[in-house]
C-alpha cells in the first residue's frame, strides 16, 4: 500500500461532532489509506481562534486540495458572511454535485430514484452582492455568466457520457428572467450541442418541483443554477429517505470538499441521534474520487447491509438507534464480510 492521502477533515457545528467522529471510526476500520488534518471552521472555529474561517484551515485545504467537511453554523445577519459560500469561491468549487438514489433497503415514497444534481455554485443570488435602496427596500442581484454557466454544464455534460447517463435537463427560469436565466440555457444548448449521445431537454423549476413529486424517476441528470439547484435539492432528499441520508461534493479545477447536504440540524445536536450516512457517503464520494474503489464499495456494503436488516437505524430512518449504535453496526457488518 501507498502513502495514505493527507484530507482536510472539518468536523463542523451541530451534529458535526458527532457524524465525523462515525465517519473515520468507520474509515479506519475499513483501513481506508487517509491521514486526517483535522481543522476548525464555523462556531467551532470562532470560539478557538476568534475567526469562523481560521489561516490555518485554508491553509491546510490549499495544501491538501481535499476536504471532508461538517456542516457549519453561519451567523444570521449584517457582517457575516456564509462559511460555506466563502469556501466555494476561495477554493473556486463551482460544481456541486449530488446524486440522489433510492438506497437499496431503504423505503422512500418512491423507487427507482436516480439522479445527479449539477448545482452551480459560484453565483447566481449567492453572489453576495447586495444592498439597501434607501430606507425602505433592499436589493440582491442576480448574477449569472457565460463563463460559469458553460463550466457547470460542461460538467454535467462530461459527468454523463463518464457514467452512462442518458439525459440532462436543465433547470430555469426564463420565462420570466429572460436575461439572467436566458444565458444559462443559451449556455448549456452550446454545451449540449457538443454531447449528442445524451439526450438534452428544459424544465421551468416550477414544473420540475410538480413532476418530481409526482414522477421523479423520469429525471436523469438535473443541471442548475445556484439557488434553483439549493432548493431542489432539498426536495430531492426527500423523495429518497431525507437529508440524513443524501451526500454531496464541491468540485473546482484543483480541489474538492465533500460535505452532505444537510445543515447542522440544531434540534438534534448533542443528542446521540444524528443519521451519520450522509456524510458517510460523501466520504465514500471522496475515496471514489481518489480512486479508492474497492473500499468504498466495501463500505456501501456495509450501509447496505444495515439499512437493509433495520436493526439500527437513527430516528430519522425510524429506528431508535444512537449514532454511536449505527456506527458500530456498519462497523460489524464491515468485520463480517
Ligand atoms: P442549517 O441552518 O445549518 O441548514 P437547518 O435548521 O436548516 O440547519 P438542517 O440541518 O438543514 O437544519 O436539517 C433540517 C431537518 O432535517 C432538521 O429537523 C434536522 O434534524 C433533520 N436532519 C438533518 N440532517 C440530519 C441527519 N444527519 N440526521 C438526522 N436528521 C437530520
Ligand atoms: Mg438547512
Amino acid at each position: 500500500m501507498g502513502m495514505p492521502t493527507k484530507v482536510t477533515l472539518i468536523p463542523g457545528d451541530g451534529i458535526g461532532p458527532e457524524i465525523s467522529q462515525s465517519v473515520r471510526e468507520i474509515l479506519t476500520a475499513a483501513g481506508a489509506p487517509i491521514e486526517w488534518e483535522v481543522c476548525l471552521a464555523g462556531q467551532a472555529g470562532l470560539a478557538a481562534t476568534g475567526t469562523p474561517l481560521p489561516e490555518e484551515t485554508l491553509a491546510s485545504i490549499k495544501t491538501n486540495k481535499l476536504a471532508l467537511k461538517g456542516p457549519l453554523t453561519t451567523q444570521i445577519g449584517e457582517g457575516y458572511r456564509s462559511i460555506n459560500v466563502t469556501l466555494r469561491q476561495t477554493f473556486d468549487l463551482y460544481c456541486n454535485l449530488r446524486p440522489v438514489q433510492n438506497l437499496p433497503g431503504l423505503a422512500g415514497r418512491f423507487t427507482n430514484v436516480d439522479l445527479v444534481i449539477f448545482r452551480e455554485n459560484t453565483e447566481d443570488l449567492y453572489a453576495g452582492i447586495e444592498h439597501k435602496a434607501g430606507k425602505y427596500a433592499a436589493e440582491s442581484i442576480k448574477l449569472i455568466t457565460r463563463e460559469a454557466s458553460l463550466r457547470i454544464a460542461a460538467a454535467a455534460f462530461q459527468y454523463a457520457q463518464k457514467h452512462g447517463h442518458k439525459k440532462v435537463t436543465a433547470v430555469h427560469k426564463a420565462n420570466i428572467m429572460k436575461l439572467s436565466d436566458g444565458l444559462f440555457l443559451q449556455c448549456a444548448r452550446e454545451v449540449a450541442a457538443q454531447y449528442p449521445a445524451v439526450a438534452y431537454n428544459e424544465v421551468i423549476v416550477d414544473n420540475l418541483c410538480m413532476q418530481l413529486v409526482q414522477r421523479p424517476e423520469q429525471f436523469d441528470i438535473l443541471l442548475a443554477p445556484n439557488l434553483y439547484g439549493d432548493i431542489i435539492s432539498d426536495l430531492c432528499a426527500g423523495l429518497v429517505g431525507g437529508l440524513g441520508v443524501v451526500p454531496g461534493a464541491n468540485i473546482g479545477t484543483d480541489c474538492a470538499i465533500f460535505e452532505a447536504v444537510h445543515g447542522t440540524a440544531p434540534d438534534i445536536a448533542g443528542k446521540n441521534m444524528a443519521n451519520p450516512v450522509a456524510m458517510l457517503l460523501s466520504a465514500l464520494m471522496l475515496l471514489e474520487y481518489i480512486g479508492e474503489m474497492a473500499t468504498a464499495q466495501t463500505i456501501r456494503n456495509a450501509v447496505t447491509a444495515v439499512l437493509t436488516e433495520k436493526t439500527a437505524l437513527t430516528p430519522d430512518l425510524g429506528g431508535n438507534a444512537t449514532t454511536t449504535a449505527m456506527t458500530e453496526a456498519i462497523i460489524t457488518k464491515l468485520k463480517d464480510r
